[in-house]
């Protein structure tokens, strides 16, 4: 019995041909061609055959042409979008480096895609009609910004540190406190750094504690350069002790010793008031007189991957000339896009203009009166299974850069009678856009602190689709 129903399920399997002439498969023949949606449907009907055949019941419904046009619909849909999409950052995590970091500015969106179709004078001075350096480009704005006599962009700021310790100190010794060897995460870890740079690591001082005379007794022949980091991602309470910047710069300048400051998070704006208290601002380690500072361009900076290097000619220009300079520099995109974050800096509209510092300074009540908004305007669209509440939490920076700062915000928390907490997650993340919320203590959460207000329309369809 069961035989003969296979047999007749089997002969209902429509030809390719067939299928071919479907509205939605012809459609996507028009876009694509028409080798890629053939061997979609050779798959899907090879799928269909075995399915049937080991007595797969959930086959049986497939067969029917309507069913198999709208799979293969949903098939090429998901095969042909693109791997790398945008979603909608719901976390309040500000510098997600998962999610890649800093969103970029109007300004610098503009600046990248003017160059990014068209050829650019990137190493083509204008002026005189001659070759010159893509290495030039910024340095002018940067010294604008920062008070630097000279100044270099390599590819981030992980390339920035290795290149300044293999052309200042390969072969001699870098000093550097014990409480700042730090590993910023993704392998990134001093020691290693230093080490395959070439360089001799001498470590001064212990974990929580190094002082001025530390510094001063590793002083020897061999000392190359004091390297002075900024822990970034983890703080030492209690008993610390680390010497201030014009300590050590008085120190290492008497003994005709570079200092070398990797700073981190590429800060160039002054967000104390804000509660940003902690991270190092590149334009005050320039003023104290710093011979080199390096930073990342897409932590706190607000721009594209990249590192700075910024300081001294002296130092710059030997840095430039290292042949491994070729292995790290940047493309034009990136010159773009940077040159478009760095003017908002120059016109003062920093915290107007880009996107991660907008969204360090919205104020608590700003948030609380946005989240109430959209849920007044979440609730009607949500089926009676579903609850929201509202309530005081925090967002955070992120991106390895102010552990202990925490930002007041206002958290939703969705909750459905359906779905728990993770399938909520889940379901959202598979949204269009994908939407990525926080998961905390099991419950689902989302922080509009990351969320730009352009996207809240379709924040609203994603979340009311997921909980249907
Ligand atoms: C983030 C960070 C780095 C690495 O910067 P990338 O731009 O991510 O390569 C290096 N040093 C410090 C102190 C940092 O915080």
């Amino acid at each position: 019995m069961r035989q003969s129903t296979h047999q007749a399920l089997l002969r209902q399997i429509p030809a390719v041909d067939q299928v071919l002439l479907r509205p939605l498969i012809a459609a996507w023949v028009e876009r694509t061609g028409r080798s890629l949606v053939v061997s979609e449907i050779q798959a899907l009907l090879q799928e269909v055959r075995d399915g049937i055949r080991s007595g797969d019941e959930t086959y049986d419904r497939a067969v029917g042409m309507d069913n198999l046009e709208l799979i293969l619909d949903q098939r090429l849909r998901a095969r042909l979008r693109p791997q790398l999409l945008p979603v909608i950052n719901a976390t309040g995590v500000i510098l997600h480096t998962n999610l890649g970091r800093a969103p970029l500015s109007t300004g610098a969106q503009e600046s990248l895609s003017a160059v990014s179709g068209h050829y650019a004078n990137l190493e083509f001075d204008l002026a005189t009609g001659e070759r010159s350096y893509r290495d030039k480009l910024l340095e002018g704005l940067l010294g604008e910004i920062l008070g630097s006599e000279a100044a270099t962009v390599v590819n981030n700021n992980a390339a920035a540190v290795f290149l300044i310790l293999n052309t200042l100190a390969s072969g001699k010794e870098v000093v550097v406190s014990r409480g700042e060897l730090i590993e910023i995460g993704g392998s990134f870890r001093i020691p290693d750094i230093l080490a395959r740079s070439g360089a001799v690591l001498r470590e001064v001082g212990t974990t929580n504690k190094t002082r001025i005379q530390d510094y001063e007794a590793a002083i020897g022949r061999d000392t190359a350069l004091f390297l002075r980091v900024h822990p970034s991602n983890y703080r030492i309470r209690g008993f610390t002790e680390r010497p201030g910047l014009s300590e050590l710069l008085d120190l290492a300048h008497r003994h005709e010793v570079p200092v070398v400051e990797d700073i981190g998070s590429g800060l160039l704006a002054d967000l104390s008031r804000f509660g940003i208290t902690e991270e190092p601002i590149a334009q005050k380690s320039i003023t104290a007189g710093v011979d080199l500072v390096c930073f990342s361009g897409d932590k706190l900076l607000g721009g594209p991957q990249a590192g700075i290097i910024a300081g001294s000619r002296k130092w710059i220009e030997p840095i430039r000339k290292n042949p491994l300079m070729r292995t790290y520099r940047v493309e034009k995109l990136i010159y773009g896009a940077l040159e478009g974050t760095l003017a908002a800096y120059r016109a003062g509209r920093a915290l107007e203009e880009i996107p991660v510092l907008m969204m360090i300074s919205i104020s608590p009540e700003e948030l609380q009166r946005r989240s109430r908004r959209f849920v007044r305007r979440l609730k009607p669209r949500l089926p009676a299974s579903c609850r929201i509440e509202l309530f005081k939490g925090h967002s955070v920076v992120g991106g390895g850069s102010c552990p202990g700062s925490e930002l007041p915000t206002t958290l939703l928390a969705l909750e459905s009678a359906r779905y728990r907490a993770h399938v909520i997650e889940a379901r959202l993340r598979s949204q269009s856009p994908p939407v990525i919320l926080r998961l905390e203590e099991d419950r689902a959460l989302l922080d509009l602190r990351t969320v730009f207000p352009s996207q809240e329309d379709l924040l609203l369809s994603g979340i009311a689709h997921a909980l249907e």
